[in-house]
């Protein structure tokens, strides 16, 4: 049952990276040992018939547990920015109702960064292990990675993710070149206006987008987190489409995702990072590959609006989600996130 309900999982992945294909394939049909049909539903529903030599059974029905809601982006203590012990963030995962989290640790390779911000990967994944044990019966855990500026250090990120095994990359920048963090005053600064300043991000983020090993782009407007004391007037990412689009275009190109990332709510900014008009061009553009995070980095942010992200993903006109395992994404009605309704199988031996 298991093993079956993997292998229809593999295929199930497997059509939804291709590019092009947003929605989940109503109907599939297999031919080889087994001759087998998937049927999904709207609700939920899949029903599998398994060809064999041996006489009709019906095999059993089971319970899929249904991913509810997911927070994609949490860091613990293995981040150097963070202080809460990966216990304590899985602790504050379920009180807020999510049942599927992703820790993202920081992996910084720029020697400026101010604070040392690799990791250590063992122990990170030796807690993962303990907290799977822990809490694996109310929280499935992915093992996350937040790599900044993967474009710029390919070999050192190559090293790192074929050394162990993530279920999930973040690509970030940070950096807008190896001199300049985005936080920084000289960053809104160094480009001859602020304005100019976020257009010469956005175009070095179509760099990262074209040729970076990660799975999901974060926080896509990041320095909006930062321009408040440093702006003339407001901030309004229309201004950049042209750029914004080229960087979608990319993602989409190479079957990566976006993610509605809420940390800028609480930072007093309006919208999540980035705001609606480029969730509603990504989608225009054919985007499929959604993820929603808190960037939480203390344990009451854990899950903090991601029900906003939610709405803004179907204002936008997205029915799914997506979450990881290996790296591989997998497409989760966003109703289904966050009512809870899971998925049932109906296996038969023909
Ligand atoms: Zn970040
Ligand atoms: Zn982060």
């Amino acid at each position: 049952m298991a093993r079956l309900a993997e292998r229809f999982t593999d295929i199930f992945c497997m059509r939804i990276k291709t590019p092009g294909i947003s929605e989940i394939p109503g109907v599939y049909a297999r031919t080889g040992v087994y001759a087998r049909m998937g049927v999904y539903a709207r609700t939920g529903v899949y029903a599998h018939i398994r060809r064999t030599s041996r006489r009709s059974v019906i095999s059993g029905m089971g319970y899929h547990r249904g991913v509810m809601r997911v927070d994609y982006h949490v860091h613990t203590e293995f981040s150097n920015d963070c202080n809460v012990p990966m216990e304590e963030q899985c602790r504050a995962a379920i009180a807020a109702g999510i049942r599927q989290i992703a820790f993202t640790e920081h992996e910084e390779n720029n020697p400026r960064e101010f604070l040392p911000f690799s990791f250590d990967h063992p122990a990170y994944l030796q807690e993962l292990a303990h907290c799977r044990a822990r809490f694996g019966d109310r929280l499935t855990i992915r093992a996350g990675i937040e790599i900044s500026e993967p474009h710029r250090y390919p070999v050192e990120t190559e090293r790192v993710l074929r050394r162990y095994p993530w279920d999930f990359v973040l690509g970030s920048l940070h950096w807008v070149s190896a001199e300049l963090n985005t936080g920084a005053r000289e960053f809104f600064t160094s480009y001859g206006g602020w304005r100019e300043s976020f257009r010469a991000y956005f175009r070095e983020m179509l760099n990262l987008a074209r040729s970076g090993d990660f799975d999901i782009l974060a926080h896509m407007d990041y320095p909006a987190r930062y321009c408040a004391p440093y702006i003339d007037g407001a901030y309004d990412i229309r201004e950049y489409e042209d750029e914004v689009r080229a960087v979608l275009r990319a993602i989409i190109e190479r079957g990566k995702g976006i993610e509605i990332n809420t940390s800028s709510l609480r930072k007093r900014l309006s919208a999540p990072c980035p705001p609606q008009p480029v969730v509603d061009w990504y989608r225009a553009m054919g985007g499929a590959i959604l993820t929603v995070g808190s960037d939480a980095h203390r344990s009451d942010h854990v899950g903090a609006d991601i029900d906003t992200a939610l709405q803004m993903a179907q204002q936008a006109g997205f029915t799914h989600i997506a979450i990881y395992e290996h790296r591989r994404p997998r497409l989760v009605e966003i109703e289904d996130v966050r009512v809870g309704i899971g998925d049932w199988r109906l296996e038969i031996d023909v």
